[in-house]
């Protein structure tokens, strides 16, 4: 682990080991942190929060260090995408094409805002100047998941030190390299020891000895929506600030007049990137009925260009599941929907060696079938036909998620009509999974709550203080 800037071994002495997903192989011996290793955590970063040069350094010089640490990863980029897909089985081409570069462009990004956070002068009655400040919140605990993670990771951290807070990192047990090379990096770039920490251990012992620590001011959470209620509760007995950003079983609707080579691209990429191990996967194909043969013969034949197999090679897109246990939800799943619904393509396991999944749709699922309602992290699409705006409006939010949604159409008026109808935080036209460090993501309903990215990201990692001045 790193803490106040040293590799340190659990106070305990246990260890927990790292798998390679496309292998089965151990890759690397972690240490498991618990109780004690938190507490010496949070009280590293509470030092540099409260006493450390840290706590002197103004927005520039924060500035210049999260730019420093964007610099930095840009010249570990191909270091880290290995790390990165040899840990979670993330394609390649994926994590040296898209992850790498989010991550910097996220770190520089933050670097911009973190010197240009203001307070406001507000016209009150009376003699007096009232005027308000964005204060850092504190000490903050960022847990993230194993689908994205050293994006994940920079998703929070940049924003946080961009304000000003001192940060304990928790990654994913499943995947916790590249966030230990993130904290070297940031110590290579000038970051004062205790404000980036990572503790590695299981989400039950390490994560919620996190969650449970009065030492910690805000936790900042990324996974399963059942996790994500477990932290809530549990943060409640200090009253941190939690944001929340969580699961989905997100709707993705083309109408009949959408360009079908180009909808069925966008539902292709939506469903089968990073192998379905995404918390905006379109999953949810909602396909107006008079264009669903042609949908449908489209996706059947563009599943076939999504070559399953080694995540080290460039010309996979599809690696494997990043766990056994996440492999066998996966096809639970899957057998569940033989029995629902008509299998159009994929179905099975792919070899015995690392955790495959074929690419498979599902057609003419029913909107209440069990793999059109939860949600399987996996390469499993439900194709679902509606008749009319409606009936796809009403589907469509018809679930306890929230997260995001695609609609593919030619008219425009359409478009932004069904966009401004639908439950969710981010809507895509005419494309999927589009990203900026500069646009606000997150969740509505049970996807959770809180934006990241964006100036709404400083807002999270801020307190609003207000000052009242008499004047006579
Ligand atoms: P998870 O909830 O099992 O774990 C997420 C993190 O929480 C891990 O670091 C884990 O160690 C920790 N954790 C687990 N139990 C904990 C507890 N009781 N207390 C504190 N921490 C605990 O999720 P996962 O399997 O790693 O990731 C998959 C889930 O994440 C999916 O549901 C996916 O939709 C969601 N996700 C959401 C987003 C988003 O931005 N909305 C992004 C990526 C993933």
């Amino acid at each position: 682990m790193l803490i106040g800037g040293e590799n340190v071994a659990a106070a305990g002495g246990e260890w927990f080991d790292d798998v390679n997903p496309a292998t089965g192989e151990i890759i690397a011996r972690v240490a498991r942190g618990r109780d004690a290793d938190v507490d010496r955590a949070v009280k590293a970063a509470r030092e540099a929060f409260e006493r450390g040069p840290w706590a002197k350094l103004d927005g520039t010089d924060r500035a210049r260090l999260l730019w420093a640490l964007g610099d930095k990863v840009r010249a570990a980029a191909d270091e880290l995408a290995e790390l990165e897909t040899r840990d979670s089985g993330k394609p390649i081409r994926d994590t040296k094409g898209v992850d790498l570069p989010m991550v910097a462009d996220c770190l520089q990004y933050f670097s911009g805002w973190a010197n240009k956070i203001y307070g406001d002068t507000v016209p009150v009655r009376g003699p007096f100047l009232n005027y308000t400040r964005r204060e850092p919140v504190g000490v903050v605990g960022a847990i993230i998941p194993w689908n994205f993670p050293i994006l994940m990771a920079v998703w929070k951290i940049a924003p946080a030190l961009a304000a000003g807070n001192t940060v304990v990192l928790k990654p994913s047990r499943e995947t916790p390299l590249t966030a230990l090379r993130l904290g070297e990096l940031a110590l290579e770039a000038g970051f004062p020891p205790g404000v980036l920490n990572v503790l590695t251990g299981l989400g039950n012992e390490a994560g919620m000895a996190l969650v449970r620590h009065p030492g910690v001011d805000k936790i900042a959470f990324t996974g399963g929506t059942g996790t994500g209620k477990e932290v809530m509760r549990e943060a409640a007995a200090t009253l941190k600030r939690v944001s929340l950003e969580l699961g989905g079983k997100s709707p993705n609707l083309i109408f009949a007049d959408a360009d079908p080579d180009k909808a069925a691209r966008g539902a292709l990429a939506g469903i089968f990137y990073n192998q379905g191990e995404v918390c905006t996967a379109g999953s949810r194909l909602l396909v107006e009925a008079s264009a669903h043969d042609a949908i449908v013969e489209r996706l059947v034949e563009g599943a076939k260009r999504w070559p399953v197999g080694d995540p080290m090679d460039a010309k996979t897109r599809v690696g494997p599941m990043v766990s056994k246990s996440h492999l066998d939800s996966v096809m639970r799943y899957v057998e569940i929907g033989k029995q629902e619904a008509r299998l159009a393509t994929g179905g099975a396991r792919v070899g015995e060696r690392g955790y495959f999944v074929q690419p498979t749709i599902f057609d003419r699922v029913a909107p209440d079938a069990t793999i059109a309602r939860e949600e399987i992290f996996g390469p499993v699409l439900s194709v679902i036909p509606f008749k009319d705006l409606e009936e796809a409006v009403a589907l469509a939010n018809d679930s306890e998620y929230g997260l995001c949604a695609g609609v593919f159409t030619k008219d425009v008026g359409r478009a932004h009509a069904v966009a401004h109808r639908l439950k969710a935080g981010t809507v895509w036209i005419n494309t999927y999974n589009v990203f900026d460090s500069a646009s606000p993501f997150g969740g509505t309903k049970q996807s959770g709550f809180g934006r990241e990215m964006g100036y709404e990201a400083i807002e999270l990692y801020t307190e609003l203080k207000s000052v009242w001045v008499a004047l006579s």
